[in-house]
């Protein structure tokens, strides 16, 4: 609970500082979650720097976590292809072109990230954020919008 606190109260006071606008790190854990619900990219980052950390014990194949960031109005049919066949290496989910970023997928004690151009992202478009472990999707997802 003292962490959650910490979290929020880093989050209020360096929130709307210029560094953090470009870069984000989300934790997961053992518990299916993410730390993070929403993300806001500014327009003036040539590059956008997203770090996981997978805060917990497990595995990556009990309780693998990434994240991949998809326009929000594709994210149904993106979901529907996620399957056991497309391999833990791809995060169980085959390459597609409405995939704006993909993580690596980690299990407990790791981190990973991956970046992306925000001139892929459209203004007052919508974008979930998620992953793609099976079954995950359901709880960790969040919005993404810049
Ligand atoms: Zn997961």
């Amino acid at each position: 609970m003292n962490k959650l606190i910490i979290a929020v109260t880093t989050l209020f006071l360096f929130g709307s500082s210029v560094a953090s606008e470009c870069e984000i790190t989300i934790n997961g854990n053992d518990m299916m979650q993410y730390d993070v619900n929403t993300i806001n990219v500014s327009s003036s980052c040539t590059n956008f720097d997203i770090k996981l950390i997978h805060s917990g014990k497990l595995d990556k194949s009990i309780m693998g976590h990434n994240i991949v960031i998809v326009p929000t109005d594709s994210f149904d049919e993106i979901i529907g292809m996620i399957s056991m066949d497309a391999g833990i290496d791809n995060g169980f989910l085959p390459s597609d072109d409405r995939v704006i970023a993909k993580t690596a997928m980690i299990g407990g004690g790791e981190t990973t990230s991956t970046s992306f151009d925000p001139a892929k992202l459209e203004a007052g478009k919508e974008y979930t954020f998620f992953c793609s472990f099976p079954g995950h999707y359901g709880i960790m997802r969040g919005k993404l919008s810049i």
